[in-house]
């Protein structure tokens, strides 16, 4: 095998680096060989020639995701080792078990991997590349699944990359099965409910596995209670809700698609149950025109409104309005689950957001908790970046 070419950073550029930060903006780099390619990986060295780290090289202000800090070939052996680490660390969060199949086995710089994502939902495994240095070591991470799984959990894996590779690279790619792909159970298992997850057509890689134990929460305070769950999505607080006993639960989401597998799932679970009803409406509008004291819990958990930093002004107005039509509207003693998902929105932003409507609304709310991803979506300290779900549950007079 060829060396890896090598990168030079600006003096006093490797501080970061020495931190274990995996990331290399294109401002630290003095200098590059010419005949670099996009996602090729390239050993990074200090001014003084010191070895830093190993990583895929991308066109844009991250220029290098470091896979390692160790000076190692990042081969077939070297995704095997990763993945295995990443599969016992859920096995010991107890996220394998028969009625527990869906869980996230890798979660980018959170499992020292940056740039990939791997879900697992029975025995498909969904593998998505947010790198185009990922995108080239894509068989390895295949291989890799394949070996250190065990025999037979997974059939079937499916690349779901069309939208989440850096279009200025120019890969042209449509989502297909890389392995299996025929007689595909789409039904999988969370804390022993089903769920039917569309990985061909749905969003993220098919289901919001990051809400699993924000729902369990839900669940454990939603007996008897009128349930509204916005942005349902494909139902996945519903199906907790419904669970938990709750008097009436509607699902409402501005995708009729999402709306029609909602359904399906809570059919899964419960059959024919008139506690349920659903509606593929906007969330605004919805809000709008419902009666007040109706709902006493509402869950808001909409898509990202910031997606980059220029964006944060207007997503931070559109969380206080979004909570100002719900606690305008929520019945006293009412709990309101609420989120964002965007990663630029630091959690302290988000709450000052929630406080404002808050403020506006003239109610008492109390924070009863603070929540966030769970357990397979780690967060590596050195790279706080990777931490997106905020959400609190707040109890409303
Ligand atoms: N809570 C869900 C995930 C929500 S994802 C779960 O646990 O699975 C965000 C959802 O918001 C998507 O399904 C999207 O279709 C929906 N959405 C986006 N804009 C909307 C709007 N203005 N009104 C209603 N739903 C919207």
């Amino acid at each position: 095998m060829k060396p890896y070419k090598e990168i030079r950073l600006r003096p006093g550029k490797e501080a970061s680096l020495q931190r274990f930060h995996p990331w290399v903006f294109s401002g630290a780099i003095a200098h590059k060989p010419e005949d670099m390619i996009e996602g090729e990986t390239v050993r990074v060295l200090s001014a003084d020639g010191t070895f830093l780290g190993v990583g895929h090289f991308q066109i844009g202000s991250i220029a290098v995701r470091i896979m390692s800090f160790v000076d190692e070939p990042i081969d077939g052996a070297f995704y095997e080792r990763r993945l295995s680490n990443a599969y016992k660390m859920r096995s010991t969060l107890n996220l394998v078990r028969p009625d527990n199949t869906i869980f996230r086995l890798v979660h980018g710089e959170g499992d020292y991997l940056p740039g990939l994502i791997v879900d697992i939902y029975g025995n498909t495994a969904v593998v998505q590349a947010h790198s185009v240095g990922i995108h080239k070591d894509l068989e390895f991470v295949t291989n890799a699944l394949k070996c250190i799984l065990p025999a037979d959990a997974v059939k079937h894996i499916f690349y779901k990359s069309e939208g989440t590779l850096p279009y200025k690279a120019g890969i042209f790619l449509e989502n297909s099965y890389l392995s299996g792909g025929k007689d595909v159970d789409e039904i999988a298992m969370e804390n022993g409910l089903q769920f039917r997850i569309d990985w061909l057509k749905g969003q993220k890689t098919g289901f919001f596995v990051d809400q699993r134990e924000n729902r369990a929460l839900l669940e454990y305070y939603a007996g008897d209670r009128h349930v509204l769950n916005m942005f349902c999505y494909t139902g996945g607080f519903s199906v907790y809700a419904l669970r938990g006993g709750a008097a009436s639960v509607v699902s409402v989401d501005s995708s009729a698609k999402a709306v029609s597998i909602t359904d399906q799932n809570v059919a899964l679970n419960f059959g024919d149950d008139p506690r349920h009803s659903s509606c593929p409406e906007d969330a605004f509008k919805f809000l709008k025109q419902l009666p007040d004291e109706e709902k006493d819990l509402i869950i808001l958990d909409p898509p990202a409104f910031a997606k980059h930093r220029g964006a944060i002004n207007n997503a931070l107005q559109g969380y206080k309005k979004l909570n100002l039509h719900a606690l305008e509207k929520i019945a006293t003693g009412g709990l309101l689950f609420t989120f964002s998902c965007s990663q630029v929105i630091s959690a302290e932003q988000f709450r000052l957001a929630v406080f404002s409507a808050a403020a506006i609304s003239g109610r008492k709310v109390r924070i009863l908790h603070q929540l966030t991803q769970p357990a397979d979506h780690p967060i590596n300290i050195y790279h706080p970046e990777g931490e997106y779900l905020k959400g609190l549950v707040l109890q409303v007079e």
